[in-house]
């Protein structure tokens, strides 16, 4: 595993280049963030962005969800992968927070992973972003950049979290987690990574460096 030190210092590249990375996720308030990061499990968050443009219009409430109703939200949501899935939890989840806590989205990661379709990542995530709290949301893009940079050796998304959790200060976590994301998402692809790019280029062993 690569030393704290390069990390820290990786993670000020990142900071340098982008000082207040953001999600890009569109959302209005805490519930329609919970649904926008359910809806975007194994989706890209440009299709879930198109998809909750007109719904978060007639429904950015749990009581307004229910009153839409699951067939209508799958009509919403149909460009959406898993959305029959989705839909079911999203009104079984908005149901929850009617009955169980006033309406309101719980701010701590054990209450929130009470609630249907709610995992660990999707919990740190609403934590991270509606609430600025140190945590990681270890997705696909994560995970391989975790890998191909040695911040882990981690098999599981729980590992890494750990492993990274461990070595960066609580105040860089925040930002770590946009950072990573957008890193993975734009520049150090699954499929041909733009190495050319690269602001970290030279910290990079790994086998699928490509050649600037
Ligand atoms: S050099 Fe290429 S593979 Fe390595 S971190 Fe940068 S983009 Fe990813």
């Amino acid at each position: 595993m690569r030393p704290q030190k390069e990390i820290l210092e990786i993670m000020q590249v990142f900071a340098k280049q982008n000082p207040n990375p953001q999600c890009e996720l569109n959302f209005h308030n805490p519930y329609t963030l919970l649904v926008a990061v359910m809806l975007s499990a194994q989706s890209t968050d440009k299709g879930v962005n198109k998809a909750t443009e007109k719904l978060f219009q007639i429904a950015d409430t749990p009581q307004k969800m229910l009153a839409l109703g699951e067939e209508k939200l799958k009509t919403h949501i149909k460009t959406i992968g898993l959305f029959n899935n989705k839909a079911k939890n999203i009104i079984t989840m908005s149901r929850q927070l009617i009955d169980d806590f006033g309406g309101t989205v719980p701010e701590d990661r054990d209450t929130l992973t009470t609630l249907a379709g709610v995992g660990r990542k999707t919990a740190n995530v609403v934590m991270n972003v509606w609430r600025h709290q140190p945590t990681l949301a270890v997705d696909t893009h994560v995970m391989r950049i975790a890998h191909r940079l040695d911040f882990s050796r981690g098999k599981t998304p729980l590992e890494i979290e750990n492993d990274l959790m461990k070595v960066l200060p609580s105040e860089m976590v925040v930002n770590t987690n946009h950072w990573l994301v957008l890193f993975g998402r734009y520049i150090c692809k699954a499929q041909k990574p733009l190495c050319g790019e690269c602001p970290i280029y030279d910290y990079c062993q790994c086998d699928d460096k490509q050649q600037k």
